[in-house]
């Protein structure tokens, strides 16, 4: 493409800035990023409460968030330092317990045991019947091959491997038929906790892209980076550092593609482009776009997680929890709508904001509507003990958009690769990799290096 293409990306968060930079590194210096809040950021959002700032969407990455680290060094901004990231676990009735402590439960050893092995086994699959399930993107998995972008050594990687067409089976599926079931045990507190969905109908292909063995040992040894400034802080860093900084509280009420350009309208007036890069939910495409039919038919199949954050105080002098803590049993679809975990970034600092978290929606169960959530995700922190002042921020987010199984195994993300570029249109965002910070900033990078 021309080094002087007009090229408009929609979205600021950090798969349209993360494009912005390497459109940027390659020469390309005429691109406008158009947002629609009045931040940069995205779902790293990081408001502020008493001089400091607490976390409304992503918390953490690990050594593993090399695109991510790229970002950092362009922006300037830095891991080190971040607050620690501390964690206790809780039964049903809000008591401490540590279910991975064998001195304290030492029923559970022989459990303890197996997983352990199991988890050893997990890696070795990973690396032998299942090569190449890490590369970003999901390009030609649901075929048996692999076509994609290695963060470590920056190449594009392809090759064979028909494995990876069980990577289309849902997780507990997929673990059960390599015997790996136990590996749920420690792959759940960052899945399912985090607002990913349940094992029974999430296919693989998510799971272990996001959680691809290194990443998912670095969580379970705590090996994790957080931000001072919050997650946030990366993006606004990148943004003041981009030649073209995004433009805030935009509203883009059309988008044509005519006469081999792209047409934009927002906030009442008329832009015209050379190419659009869409980093914004694909679902609502058809909502401003001049879709096509197949773009109409692919997009439908879209699915998302309601999850829902708020941010709450205790009031003054009541009991304070020492860290953050998880209640596994409410990671089951039984438990649907209660907190599954709350977060607080800083020791001893009782004048911070506690964050809760919920899942509202299971595949094929009713939804719960969000005030029931917020209700049952607080009378779940009062059971831990904490005595609630006021709620500061709540978000229900578009959470984790992807497809189930049978749209997986047919070939949904080839057919949607197949489209890239057409109509001088090219998809990126959460849906095209997974939704977390590494996954999106890397495809971006991945989608540029590829059609740029
Ligand atoms: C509670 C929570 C916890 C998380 N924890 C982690 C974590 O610990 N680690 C991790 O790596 N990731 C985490 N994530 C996920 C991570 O934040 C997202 O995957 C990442 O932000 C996705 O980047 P994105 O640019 O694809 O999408 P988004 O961050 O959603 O950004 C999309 C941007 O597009 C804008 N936009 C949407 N529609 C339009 C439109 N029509 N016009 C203009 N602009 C538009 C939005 O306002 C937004 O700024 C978490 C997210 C949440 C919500």
């Amino acid at each position: 493409m021309d080094k002087n293409a007009k090229i408009c990306i929609i979205g600021g968060g950090p798969a349209g800035l993360s494009a912005a930079v390497q459109l940027e590194k390659k020469g390309y210096t005429n691109y406008t990023i158009l947002e629609k809040e009045n931040w940069v950021g995205g779902k790293c959002h990081s408001p502020h409460h008493d001089g400091k700032r607490f976390e409304m969407g992503a918390i953490m990455g690990c050594p593993t968030y090399y695109a991510v680290h790229e970002l950092e060094e362009f922006g300037g901004a830095s891991h080190e330092g971040g607050p620690k990231l501390e964690r206790s676990y809780r039964r049903l009735n809000g008591k401490p317990y540590d279910p991975f402590d064998p001195k304290r439960n030492p029923f559970l050893i022989p459990r303890l045991l197996r997983t352990k092995n199991q988890v050893k086994k997990l890696g070795t699959l990973l690396k032998t019947k299942y090569k190449g399930y890490e590369y970003t993107g999901h390009r030609g998995v649901a075929e048996g091959r692999y076509d994609g972008f290695d963060p470590v050594t920056g190449e594009h990687v392809t090759g064979v491997n028909p494995n990876l067409k069980d990577l289309a089976l849902p997780f507990d599926k997929f673990c059960k038929m390599n015997g790996v079931s136990l590996c749920q045990d420690i792959w759940i507190a960052p899945f399912t906790a985090f607002g990913y969905g349940y094992f029974d109908e999430i296919p693989a292909a998510y799971v272990l892209k996001y959680l691809d063995f290194e990443t998912a040992m670095y969580f379970v040894n705590k090996n994790l980076w957080t931000w001072i400034e919050g997650t946030q802080s990366i993006y606004e860093c990148v943004n003041n550092k981009l030649k073209n900084p995004a433009r805030l509280n935009v509203n883009i009420e059309k988008v044509t593609r005519e006469n081999g350009k792209v047409q934009v309208y927002a906030n009442g007036k008329k832009e015209e482009y050379d190419a659009i890069i869409v980093t914004s939910p694909l679902q609502y495409l058809p909502d401003y776009f001049d879709a096509t039919d197949k773009e109409k038919e692919l997009f439908a199949k879209i699915d998302y997680e309601r999850y829902d954050v708020t941010a709450i105080t205790i009031k003054k002098g009541s009991y304070y929890p020492e860290m953050s803590s998880y209640v596994f049993d409410n990671m089951k679809p039984e438990r649907l709508g209660h907190m599954m975990v709350f977060y607080l970034r800083w020791k001893n600092e009782p004048n911070q904001v506690i964050s809760t978290y919920i899942l509202r929606n299971h595949n094929g169960k009713e939804l719960i509507d969000y005030e029931t959530g917020k209700k049952m995700a607080w009378e779940d922190l009062k059971t831990c003990g904490v005595d609630i002042d006021k709620c500061v921020y709540e978000r229900k987010w578009y959470y984790f958009p992807h497809v189930f199984q049978e749209d997986y195994a047919s070939g949904w993300y080839d057919k949607v690769e197949a489209m890239q570029g057409n109509l001088n249109t090219y998809y990126a965002g959460e849906i095209m990799s997974f939704g977390d910070m590494e996954e999106t900033v890397q495809y971006s990078k991945d989608l540029v290096a590829r059609f740029f």
